[in-house]
Parts: structure tokens; C-alpha cells; sequence
């Protein structure tokens, strides 16, 4: 509660200024940082909070019913650390994990100009030469990377794929904002040059020539679980904000509440809020039991919560009409921030992809 307290005090009402301005005072994001906030799952060992999956996802959806900004900002620190946590070896943890929890910031590059739903696609080149790891190649839409001090990268490494540690000061690193973003406007999108840059091989997570795909599922099952939570913020913030309007705002000489119509679109939200939650508790519960189930069920997740928050935030527009339809409201933004929450971490099509293979290969 305490956390919770402490973001909506730094937030406040400042999330469509942010939103508006492209731009999250950078203060609010080390402050949030060194508080092990950011990444909450770290060990304690590591400087983290050590949080179960279930607590860190209620956090999420704490942070993403006040910004999708800032929670996008979470996201990337929390699967960079998640990967440095499945990937690197205990020095490397040592070293890097710290900095994440103690005001360094994070971002996570796998998706290429040719290599989006396709990651096989990827064309960066990680390789070694002696005691120095070599990285060259280009990343798109990399959430945070103007913010980050750190860019976990993918790319192939000889015949399989590698991950390494990118300080984004490295020479040779370029970092260049996406501009006008869509939604999610102030979460420092950022396209990232990586024109042969050089690094000690430590850099460089557990090694050469592991499987590229199995790599980028690590990583990425972090970033479904967190953006399914941040989904569910979504609605919460929808859900809030009709039924304050349905309440309060009356026509033909009855609170819009009253009209059956718009009813039927406070159930909706309701219910998607509360299947969105369920499906977000169940891929936590089966983190926190180590459960081979975790890779479908964040996937489903994942899949719930970003078309719930979609349909959600289109209906929580519906309901304010001209009171929200303008940037700067609580659920204009909404609207833009959940459209990309289909296409990012797997797409409704890829998540798709995934649930009908997990079909075709265990329901008998
Ligand atoms: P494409 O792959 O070109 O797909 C276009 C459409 O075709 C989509 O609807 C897709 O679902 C569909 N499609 C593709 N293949 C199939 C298929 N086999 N069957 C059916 N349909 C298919 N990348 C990072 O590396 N790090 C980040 O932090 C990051 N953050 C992002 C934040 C935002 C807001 C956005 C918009 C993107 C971000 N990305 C990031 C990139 C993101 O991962 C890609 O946009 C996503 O993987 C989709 O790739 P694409 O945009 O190239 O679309």
C-alpha cells in the first residue's frame, strides 16, 4: 500500500501533462528507480524488493490505471532485469542487477525494421572477438530507450543468438526518438543505431550460440505479464471514470446511468476488468508456483487483457462522448494507449498463432 501511495502521490494528476508533453520528468523515473519500483521482482539480494509475481502485477496495474507511460518505463526495466535474471551468470547479475535497482534505467531491443512478428527475421550481429564483444545492427520502437542508461540487445551470434549489455553511451550507439507516438506518448520510444560497438565480452549474457527464439521467449514472457497488468490499470481507469460520468451527467432528465445503453456499457467494462484481472491472476499464480503452464497462460493473459483494454477504453469514450473526446482526458488517452497494447509483446494475431498451436498440441 505504501508503493501504491507513493506513485499516485508522484503521479497525481500529471499523467496527460506528461502524456501531452511526451516527456516523464526523468527525476520521477531514478526517484521511482532507486526505490527497486521499477523492476520489483529483483532479490533482495540484488537491491530488489523480491516481490511474488501476483504483488508485482497489482503494482503494475496500479501504475498503469494512473500513466501507460510511466508502466510502459516499468515494463522494459523490469524484462531487462528479467533477463539478466534468466540469462546472465551470477557475476554478471551481481553487476548489473544493482544498477537497475538503484536509479540506472533500461530498455529492451529485439524488433529490427524487417524483424517485427518475426524476430527470426533479427539481423543484428553479436559476435566475439577475444576478450570483446561486438555488436552491430539497428532497433526500432525500443520503449525507454531515451531514457535508458542500459539497452539489453538481441541478435544472432554465429549459427544460434546471444543477448548482451549495451550502456547506451558506448561509442557507436545512436539513439533516436520515434517521433509522435500514437499512445504511450511520454514512454521515450526510441529507434537505437548499433554501429560496431565494442565491449568487454562480460557484457555479453551467458554466452555465445544459444537458441535465438528461446532467448527472445525469456525476455518476452516478462513483457506479456506486465503489459497484461498495465491492461488491466487501463480498464480500471475507464471503468472509474464512466461510472463517475454515468453518475453525475444527465440527460432526458436522468442520470446516463439510468439509460439501459449505456448500462449495458458499464457491465461490459465491469466484466472485462474482471476477466482481464482473473486471467492476469492466473499467469501470476502460475509464476509463483513455477508452474510449466506460465509461458500459455501469461500468453493468454496477455491476449485478454490488451483486447478487453481496447473494446474497454473505446466504450469508456462512448460513454463521456464530447467530455472525453479530447487529448488530455483520462480516457482519450486510454483509447490510444490500449490500440498498441494489441500489437506490442505479440500482437492479438501472434498471441493468437500461439494459443491455436497450444491447441493443436495438447487438446486431445
Ligand atoms: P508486423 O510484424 O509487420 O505485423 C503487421 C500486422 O501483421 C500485425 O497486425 C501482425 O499481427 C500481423 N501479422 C504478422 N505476422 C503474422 C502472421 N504470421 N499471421 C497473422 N498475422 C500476422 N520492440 C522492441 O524490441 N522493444 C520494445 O520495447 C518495443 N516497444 C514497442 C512499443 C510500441 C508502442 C510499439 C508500437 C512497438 C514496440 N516494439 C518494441 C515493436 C513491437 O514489438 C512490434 O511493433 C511488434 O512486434 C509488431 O511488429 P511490426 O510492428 O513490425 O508489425
Amino acid at each position: 500500500a505504501g508503493q501504491r501511495d507513493l506513485v499516485s502521490a508522484l503521479v497525481g494528476d500529471q499523467a496527460d501533462k506528461w502524456d501531452l508533453a511526451g516527456e516523464l520528468p526523468e527525476e520521477l523515473l531514478r526517484q521511482l528507480g532507486a526505490a527497486g519500483l521499477l523492476c520489483a521482482q529483483v532479490p533482495a539480494a540484488h537491491g530488489g524488493l523480491g516481490a511474488s509475481s501476483a504483488a508485482n502485477g497489482e503494482f503494475t496495474a496500479h501504475v498503469g490505471s494512473l500513466c501507460s507511460s510511466l508502466r510502459s518505463v516499468m515494463t522494459s526495466q523490469g524484462m531487462a532485469a528479467w533477463t539478466i535474471q534468466r540469462l546472465g551468470d551470477a557475476d554478471q547479475q551481481r553487476a548489473w542487477l544493482p544498477r537497475l535497482t538503484s536509479g540506472q534505467l533500461a530498455a529492451v531491443g529485439f524488433s529490427e525494421p524487417a524483424a517485427g512478428s518475426d524476430l527470426s527475421a533479427m539481423d543484428t550481429r553479436i559476435s566475439l572477438e577475444g576478450d570483446t564483444v561486438v555488436v552491430s545492427g539497428q532497433k526500432v520502437w525500443v520503449t525507454a530507450a531515451h531514457y535508458a542508461d542500459l539497452l539489453v540487445v538481441f541478435g544472432r551470434c554465429g549459427d544460434g543468438g546471444a543477448a548482451v549489455v549495451v550502456p547506451a553511451t558506448a561509442p557507436g550507439v545512436l539513439v533516436e526518438r520515434v517521433a509522435d507516438p500514437m499512445g504511450c506518448r511520454a514512454a521515450g520510444h526510441a529507434n537505437v543505431r548499433l554501429d560496431a560497438v565494442r565491449l568487454p565480452a562480460t557484457h555479453l549474457l551467458g554466452g555465445v550460440g544459444q537458441s535465438l527464439p528461446l532467448l527472445v521467449t525469456a525476455a518476452l514472457a516478462y513483457g506479456r505479464f506486465s503489459v497484461a497488468w498495465g491492461c488491466v490499470g487501463i480498464l480500471r481507469a475507464c471503468l472509474r471514470a464512466s461510472a463517475e460520468h454515468a453518475r453525475s451527467r444527465q440527460q432526458f432528465g436522468t442520470p446516463l446511468g439510468q439509460h439501459q445503453l449505456i448500462a449495458r456499457h458499464l457491465a461490459d467494462l465491469l466484466v472485462a476488468e474482471q476477466v482481464a484481472t482473473r486471467a492476469c491472476e492466473h499467469a501470476s499464480h502460475c509464476w509463483d508456483a513455477g508452474s510449466p503452464d506460465v509461458v500459455i497462460a501469461t500468453v493468454l493473459a496477455k491476449h485478454v487483457s490488451a483486447g478487453h483494454a481496447a473494446r474497454g477504453a473505446a466504450s469508456a469514450v462512448q460513454v463521456l462522448a464530447s467530455a472525453g473526446a479530447r487529448d488530455g482526458h483520462v480516457v482519450a488517452r486510454a483509447y490510444r494507449d490500449a490500440k498498441l497494447m494489441e500489437i506490442i509483446e505479440g500482437s492479438n494475431e501472434i498471441c493468437q498463432l500461439i494459443l491455436s498451436q497450444h491447441v493443436l498440441t495438447t487438446v486431445r
